[in-house]
């Protein structure tokens, strides 16, 4: 096992920042990384398992432990049951782009609903990965189409539980509470025209060119407030004359005030500033507790 000391993390997260984790390893297959939990626990270590890092803000001062970055992608396809489903299985480090891609030319439908967005598996059950579905009435969510999914329990058991066990709710899953770690999953996809699959990935990606700033996967962790029902947490920054505000080297974009961004020199703390900011606001003015999406992980 090659682990690596005093590894910067800004590299590795969509915002750009984050200070350096004390010990860091990544890994390649879900042997791997059933090794990396190993290791850490035995070795009493404060671990954490890293996506691509679309979801959280780290500390300018880093992670103290070791931080797991999960690239174990490999990935089948099985053919298709009596209900016309396909079951694909992946490790959990696979990224959602990488398995549009696949499934789009095999005509499976069920992962184009979240083109454009950052993310591994791990992370996606993690948050109940979710967008708008086509029609744009209602939205898709990944644990529709979850089969099932083998885990490593706290303690250190591992196990293969179904979608049920994850209890999704919006922006939530029981791994929220429980730590479990995410070694593989598999999904339920529908037999669907390659070309209809196409159009959907690009009217997804139209979708978010129109409403998203620009270089968003490479400045931003995508919407920083979860909504409030019938508020967008965005109209509420707009409503309070955040939109476009700075500090440091971040701002509320003034595309789509509920993303911050890195202008290029932010720190985590000027992000948690922007955040505190309006959430103290909000609830001045407006009466209403925003509560972020995105995680803190480390030291700030
Ligand atoms: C430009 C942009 C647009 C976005 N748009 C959307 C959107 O439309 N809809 C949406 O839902 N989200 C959106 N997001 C947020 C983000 O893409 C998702 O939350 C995504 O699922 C994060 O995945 P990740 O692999 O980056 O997880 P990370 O940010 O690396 O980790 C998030 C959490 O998941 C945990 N985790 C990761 N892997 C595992 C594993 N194997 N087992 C257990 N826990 C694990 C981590 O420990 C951490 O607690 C957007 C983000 C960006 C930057």
């Amino acid at each position: 096992m090659e682990i690596q000391e005093n590894v910067p993390l800004a590299q590795y997260t969509t915002f750009g920042i984050g200070g350096p984790a004390d010990f860091f390893i990544a890994v390649g297959s879900k042997d791997q990384l059933i090794d990396a939990v190993e290791y850490a626990r035995t070795n009493n270590l404060r671990f954490f398992i890293l996506g691509l890092g679309a979801n959280i803000l780290i500390g300018d001062k880093g992670f103290r432990g070791l931080v797991i970055k999960n690239e174990s992608k490999n990935h089948t396809i099985s053919g298709f049951t009596k209900q016309g489903e396909a079951v694909l299985t992946t490790e959990s480090g696979a990224t959602v782009s990488d398995l549009i891609e696949e499934t789009q030319k095999s005509g499976l439908s069920g992962f184009e609903h979240f083109a454009g967005i950052p993310s591994t598996i791990g992370g996606a059950l993690w948050q109940n990965l979710h967008f708008l579905s086509p029609d744009r009435k209602s939205t898709v969510f990944i644990g529709d189409i979850v089969g099932n999914v083998e885990i490593i329990l706290a303690n250190g058991n591992i196990r293969s539980v179904d979608k049920n066990y994850f209890q999704f709710g919006y922006d939530s899953s029981i791994l929220h509470k429980t730590k479990d770690i995410v070694l593989s999953a598999s999904f339920k996809l529908k037999k669907e025209s390659p070309e209809i699959i196409k159009e959907r990935v690009q009217n997804n990606l139209t979708w978010r060119s129109e409403k998203h700033p620009e270089y968003a996967w490479r400045s931003s962790a995508g919407s920083v407030f979860k909504k409030i029902e019938n508020f967008g947490a965005g109209r509420l920054i707009e409503q309070v004359g955040l939109k476009g505000y700075q500090i440091g080297g971040a701002k509320f974009s003034e595309k789509h005030a509920n993303f911050i961004i890195n202008l290029g020199s932010a720190k985590a703390r000027d992000i948690r500033d922007l955040i505190t900011l309006a959430q103290t606001k909000v609830k001045e003015k407006l009466g209403l507790e925003l509560q972020t999406e995105i995680s803190f992980v480390g030291e700030f």
